[in-house]
C-alpha cells in the first residue's frame, strides 16, 4: 500500500500549496456563514450523527485555521454588512461563526474554544428546547432507526415510503424519513413519529439527560462575549404553519430570549432553513415580529448588493476531512464561490 501513501502524501501537499496560493490571493468582499449544529463524536451517541459537525479538537483546529486566514466578524458586524451600513469596507472575507439548537456540548466544547480565541459564536435557541431533556424530531427518528427491530417497511404519511435498512444502510434511511418528515404536506408531526415508532417498533426515549443548554450557560456565554438569535420556539418546520402559528413561533421566541438574557435579539435562524422551510410569508412574517435578519441554510456567501436580508445564506460544516476544510475556506475567501 506504499504506492497509496505515497499517492495520499501527494495530493495533501498538491492541495496544501493550492490552500496556500489562494490564501495570498486577495479576498473578495463577501460574508460567509458558517453553521455548526453539535460538537462531539457521533459514534458515542445513540441519536442523529449528521448534527455532528466536528469534534471538540476538530473545532479547535478549524477556528485556529480560521481565524490565521479570513476575518472572523460578530452578529453585530454581520449585521452592517448585511444593512450595507459598514464603515470599513476594506474588502475581506467576513466570517460568522453560528451554531443551531443550542445542545448542551455548544457550551460545554464549543464555547471555551471560542472564548480562548476571543472569537464570538452565535447561538440560535429554540426557547422550548433551552436546559431540556428533550429529544426533538429529528433525534427521535434517528433513534428510532437506529434501535429499529424491523428493518424493512413501508411509511404512509404523509407519502408512501418503503424503507430497507439492509439494502440502504442505516445512514441512507435515516435521511431518506427525515426528507419524509421535513416535507410541508407533513402537517401532524406527532402522527407521523408515532407511525414509525409503530413501524420501527424501535425503543422507547431515555427521558432523563440533560441535552440543551440552560439559561444559566446562555447568561454566562453572552458575558464572555457570545451572541444569541432565535431559532423559533418549538423548532417547526415555519412553512409547515399557518400565519398566525408562524407569528406566534417568531414573536414567542424572541420575546422569551429577550425577557430571560436581558439583551436585543436581531436575528432568527429557520429550523431547518432549506428552501423550503420558509416562504415569502415567512421572511416578511420575521420581519414584522422584529427581526432585523434571518439565517437560513442552503448554501452559499453572501456579497455586497446581492443581500437578502431575511435569506442569509449559510454553509454547514460537516464531516468535511482537514484538507477539503481547508482548501473550502481558501477557495471561499478568494473568489466568494460557495463551500463546495
Ligand atoms: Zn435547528
Amino acid at each position: 500500500m506504499l504506492g497509496g501513501k505515497r499517492e495520499l502524501l501527494a495530493r495533501g501537499l498538491y492541495w496544501s500549496g493550492v490552500t496556500f496560493l489562494l490564501g495570498s490571493l486577495p479576498p473578495r468582499d463577501s460574508l460567509l456563514v458558517l453553521n455548526y449544529h453539535r460538537i462531539g463524536n457521533p459514534d458515542d451517541d445513540p441519536f442523529d450523527s449528521a448534527v455532528f459537525s466536528a469534534t471538540g479538537d476538530e473545532f479547535g483546529e478549524q477556528i485556529s485555521f480560521l481565524k490565521r486566514h479570513v476575518s472572523l466578524v460578530t452578529l453585530q458586524e454581520a449585521q452592517a454588512f448585511i444593512d450595507g451600513t459598514l464603515r470599513d469596507k476594506t474588502p475581506r472575507c467576513r466570517v460568522l461563526i453560528t451554531f443551531d439548537d443550542g445542545y448542551l456540548d455548544n457550551y460545554k466544547l464549543a464555547f471555551p474554544v471560542l472564548r480562548s480565541h476571543g472569537v464570538q459564536g452565535v447561538f440560535f435557541l429554540a426557547t422550548s428546547l433551552v436546559g431540556s431533556c428533550c429529544v426533538p424530531w429529528w433525534d427521535h427518528i434517528a433513534f428510532l432507526m437506529k434501535t429499529a427491530r424491523n428493518h424493512r417497511f413501508t411509511l404512509r404519511y404523509p407519502a408512501e415510503l418503503a424503507i430497507d435498512v439492509v439494502e440502504d444502510g442505516i445512514t441512507k434511511s435515516i435521511q431518506k424519513v427525515l426528507r419524509l418528515y421535513k416535507r410541508p404536506e407533513n402537517a401532524d408531526p406527532e402522527r407521523f413519529l408515532l407511525e414509525l415508532k409503530e413501524k420501527t417498533n424501535g425503543d422507547d426515549l431515555p427521558g432523563t439527560m440533560r441535552r440543551f443548554l440552560n439559561w444559566d450557560e446562555a447568561r454566562e456565554m453572552i458575558a464572555s462575549g457570545m451572541a444569541i438569535g432565535s431559532h423559533t420556539h418549538s423548532h417547526t418546520v415555519l412553512s409547515q404553519l399557518g400565519p398566525e402559528q408562524q407569528r406566534d413561533e417568531l414573536g414567542h421566541s424572541r420575546a422569551e430570549l429577550e425577557q430571560r438574557l436581558g439583551i436585543e435579539i436581531d436575528a432568527l435562524a429557520y429550523p431547518v432553513g432549506g428552501t423550503n422551510s420558509f416562504s415569502e410569508q415567512t421572511q416578511q412574517l420575521a420581519k414584522d415580529a422584529g427581526y432585523r435578519a434571518a439565517f437560513s441554510f442552503h448554501g452559499g456567501t453572501n456579497l455586497p448588493g446581492k443581500m437578502r436580508p431575511y435569506d442569509v445564506k449559510r454553509e454547514g460544516v460537516g464531516d468535511q476531512s482537514w484538507t477539503r476544510f481547508q482548501v473550502q475556506a481558501a477557495v471561499s475567501r478568494w473568489n466568494g464561490s460557495y463551500w463546495p
